[in-house]
């Protein structure tokens, strides 16, 4: 069963249609890739599961609730208890140190500093950062930055992790150690994956694949 479902979502910036009807689940645990062309609507999809963006039609269900259909304040706490957020460029807070940064997600939620900070450094040694927890996002590489990325995308133990092109800044070997980790920690805790990316290879990680053109979802191949 679902524990996260899109059904015949609409959403158009102003007059410019990004989905027209798409249809799309995710089950409890299950690492999903969504692939599709630039501009087909894979990051408004993205938008619309993870209660940022509300539709304009259809509907989102999380866990047996309807999700677009929330107060924005509950919305939001719904968002920051449950869901965690993987972007393509880390998009750390360059004034924090690193582990201020996977701390933050814990921190919004209402989290002791103490309890909050060392819930993050615990984090560091599990993805092969250790010694870096006082960086800065400026002085940290690419890889590095998108670790500390994810550290803060699980942090809080979601029950999904949206990741909206996590490799696509990184060259192809450090974004395969980037998928390791993702993969093998969303299993691990039971994390659900909501995957946007357009590299088949970083796709290959996924349980399940989907297409979207269009607005649409248009096929589904299952990897295995
Ligand atoms: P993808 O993630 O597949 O590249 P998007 O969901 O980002 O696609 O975009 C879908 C469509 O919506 C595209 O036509 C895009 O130009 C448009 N779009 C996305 N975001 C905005 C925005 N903030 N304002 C206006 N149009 C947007
Ligand atoms: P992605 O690589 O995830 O598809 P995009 O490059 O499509 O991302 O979009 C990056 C950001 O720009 C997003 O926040 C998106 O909402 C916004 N955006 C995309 N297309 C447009 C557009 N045509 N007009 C305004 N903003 C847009």
């Amino acid at each position: 069963t679902a524990l996260l479902e899109a059904q015949d979502v609409t959403f158009s910036f102003g007059a410019t249609p990004a989905l027209r009807g798409a249809t799309v689940s995710v089950a409890a645990g299950e690492i999903l890739a969504v692939m599709g062309p630039s501009g087909s609507g894979k990051s408004t999809l993205l938008h619309c599961l993870a209660g940022i963006l509300v539709p304009d039609g259809g509907t989102i269900t999380f866990a047996g609730e309807r999700l677009d259909t929330l107060r924005e304040g509950t919305r939001t706490e719904l968002r920051r208890n449950r869901f965690g957020f993987v972007f393509q460029f880390g998009q750390l807070v360059p004034e924090l140190t690193a582990q201020e940064n996977v701390a933050l997600p814990l921190l919004l939620a209402g989290t002791a500093r103490t309890t909050a900070m060392s819930a993050a450094r615990e984090w560091f040694g599990r993805l092969g950062l250790d010694g870096l927890e006082r960086r800065r996002s400026g002085e940290l590489s690419g890889g590095q930055a998108q670790r500390v990325a994810l550290a803060r995308g699980l942090v809080s133990r979601p029950q999904v992790l949206f990741a909206d092109e996590p490799t696509g800044a990184l060259d192809s070997l450090t974004g395969e150690q980037v998928m390791d980790l993702l993969t093998a920690a969303a299993r691990e805790q039971g994390t659900s994956v909501v995957l946007v990316t357009h590299e088949p290879r970083v796709a290959a990680y996924a349980d399940r694949e989907v297409i979207v053109r269009d607005g649409k979802l248009t096929s589904t191949v299952c990897v295995l």
